[in-house]
């Protein structure tokens, strides 16, 4: 049985907090993936994503960053390749794993992005319920912290990529069918009720049975601008490596360097990742060694 699959923990620059946490949480979120892959390459890359969401030190579902008001709103989005289906949901607040209200989204509407309160009426078909996301004491804490050193005012925090920790998950199950997710509590200290590139198919995740599939993290204005996604996924028929090398290169000579890192999977099981940033961290199933590599561990 063929199968591939590569998940994100975020790209970002200066010190890498919980590395070994998070190396381990994304080895398992793997293997959580290719556990779920037989039912196809959606459920895969869901439960990979919902797996990271749970951990709690991602910043997606219970590690989620906080807005300047201090509230958790969440983007996510997944990607069907078999059809083109896929759906974003926006300031998600009605439950951690945002990666399925997306689901049911794409499920349960005809609808490419929904953002605010009434997902709840959607996430109700799913049966997941609503739950109040408050944000954990570790989280709290460096709010304050960045409370004294950020104006509220003051954009540039979208320079910050210090704090990062988006999760994404990219797969090809063996209908050779790919499929995308992605989830995030967005960059700390955004502007309340603002939108990344994670909600937005095309930008944070695309899906496409003819190519493959790709993901990205890092300034969403900035993987937005430059439809990052959708870019990669045109190129993944010179093979994913070569793909997501001219992806990220093409992001840098037009927003910059410290903008991006991106993961993708092309039609021969190829994973690959690329970054512009000082790191990203990822993990993969090896189609060829068959089993889940965590490098740098
Ligand atoms: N791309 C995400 C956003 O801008 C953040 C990240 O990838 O860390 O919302």
């Amino acid at each position: 049985v063929r199968k591939a699959l590569i998940v994100h923990g975020g790209a970002g620059s200066g010190k890498i907090e919980k590395r070994e946490i998070k190396e381990r949480e994304l080895g398992k979120a793997v293997e959580y993936g290719i556990e779920a892959i037989r039912s196809g390459s959606v459920e895969a890359v869901q439960a990979a994503v919902s797996y990271m969401e749970d951990s709690g030190v991602f910043n997606a579902g219970y590690g989620s960053c906080l807005n300047m008001l201090g509230e958790i709103e969440l983007d996510a989005a997944i990607m069907d390749g078999s059809n083109m289906r896929g759906a974003g949901v926006a300031n998600c607040t009605v439950n951690h794993n945002a990666v399925k209200v997306a689901r049911a989204v794409m499920m349960y509407t005809n609808h490419v992005l929904v953002s605010g309160k009434y997902l709840e009426l959607i996430a109700e078909r799913s049966g997941l319920k609503k739950e109040k996301l408050t944000p954990s004491n570790e989280v709290l804490e460096k709010f304050k912290q960045m409370k004294e050193k950020i104006d509220d005012r003051n954009s540039k925090v979208y320079s910050l990529l210090k704090e990062f920790g988006t999760v994404g998950a990219v797969a090809l199950d063996d209908m050779k069918i790919p499929a995308a997710a992605v989830s995030t509590g967005g960059l700390w200290m955004k502007f309340p009720g603002r939108i990344g590139d994670s909600a937005i198919i095309g930008c944070g995740i695309y899906a496409d049975k003819s190519k493959g599939a790709s993901c990205a993290t890092g300034i969403g204005e900035e993987i937005i601008r430059n439809a990052l996604s959708y870019s990669l996924c045109n190129l993944l028929k010179f093979g994913s490596e070569k793909a997501a090398k001219s992806a990220i290169k093409m992001i840098t000579e037009r927003s910059g360097k410290n903008t991006a890192g991106v993961i993708a999977v092309d039609l021969e099981y190829r994973v690959s990742y690329a970054y512009n940033t000082d790191f990203i961290l990822v993990a993969w199933y090896d189609d060829k060694r068959k089993k889940v590599i965590v490098p740098n561990k």
